[in-house]
């Protein structure tokens, strides 16, 4: 990782900082799992990585935080490498307009998610990525820590150990899909390789250097294709129209840009052929997305002027 003077978009990022510090009102960090909860609702980093590999950030940029839903974006990458297009006969690719662990679509649509970024349409990814590798959150490791430059990123496992205590509602989804025979694996083993890939800790530098493969088009830091040019466009049309859940229409109004949530409050977000952005804020709202990094993401946009639209 490296700041260089290239580094075009820094008095920008300073000058959010500056304003979400002194914006009061920073919503509350997640509390479905103890180890969640403990965080500080003020701590804040953004960063900002571009195609070449350059990365730079303001605040706790550095500093690693439960990554928990964003790394459904890297398996549902990863998974399409692996199989192409049949992955979505087994997930769809609408928002669903529910909270991201909701079970009330899955029994009107036969046991299929309605799309990759809730956590029933994840689980049947990860599933599919488990048959595929025989070690799906280790596949997902791998990827980060190549593609990140990191290799000390790795699992929390006092996170994972978190969510496995208080799993009902994810072991709920993955065994009523099973009903459906859209789980290939035994549910144990499938609900342990799910919570281990939300428990990966890494900062935003991190997730905005992985991101960054979607600004490409697809193609890795090493400068292998990952995905084809049209796969990445899908994946970054089906971030922007899900991936914030059911505030999907108001992130893409406020941001406009594709992003994915996660409820250890980051947030990544891609500018497709011009950088990946990664924030974090462990304040989140009533669905689940971190109200400072949101309002960073928006004041990036308002800013600088990018954004898809
Ligand atoms: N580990 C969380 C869960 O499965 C991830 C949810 C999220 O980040 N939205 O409930």
């Amino acid at each position: 990782m490296t700041v260089t003077s290239s580094a075009a978009f820094l008095p920008v990022l300073e000058r959010i900082a500056e304003e979400i510090g002194r914006t009061p009102g920073r919503g509350r960090p997640a509390d479905y799992i103890p180890a969640l909860a403990a965080r500080d609702p003020r701590s804040f980093g953004m960063a900002v990585a571009e195609p070449d590999g350059t990365v730079y950030g303001v605040g706790e940029w550095r500093r690693p935080f439960s990554t928990q839903s964003i790394t459904k974006v890297f398996t549902l990458a990863l998974d399409l490498f692996r199989e192409g297009d049949a992955l979505w006969e087994h997930v769809g690719r609408e928002p669903s307009g529910n909270p991201f662990n909701s079970l009330v679509q899955l029994e009107y649509e036969n046991g299929i998610p309605r799309n990759p970024f809730i956590n029933a349409g994840a689980l049947v990814v990860t599933d599919r990525l488990q048959t595929r590798t025989g070690d799906a959150a280790g596949e997902l490791l791998a990827f980060l820590r190549a593609e990140s430059g990191n290799p000390d990123l790795d699992f929390d496992l006092e996170v994972a150990a978190s969510e496995t205590a208080h799993g009902d509602r994810n072991a709920a989804l993955a065994h009523f899909m099973a009903s459906y025979r859209n789980i290939d694996n035994p549910v144990p083993v499938l609900l342990d390789q799910y919570f281990r890939q939300c428990s990966v800790a890494a900062s935003c530098a991190d997730l905005a250097l992985a991101t960054t493969v979607l600004a490409r088009h697809g193609v890795r830091a090493d400068g292998t294709r990952l995905l084809t040019r049209s796969q990445a466009k899908q994946v970054n049309a089906v971030m922007l129209t899900c991936g914030t859940y059911d505030a999907a229409g108001e992130f893409a109004y406020r941001v406009g840009l594709p992003g994915k949530s996660g409820v250890g409050g980051g947030i990544i977000a891609v500018v497709p052929g011009r950088c990946a952005l990664c924030v974090w804020s462990p304040g989140l709202d009533e669905r689940g997305n971190s109200v400072a990094g949101v309002a960073a993401l928006d004041r990036f946009t308002t800013l600088t002027g990018l954004s898809v639209f």
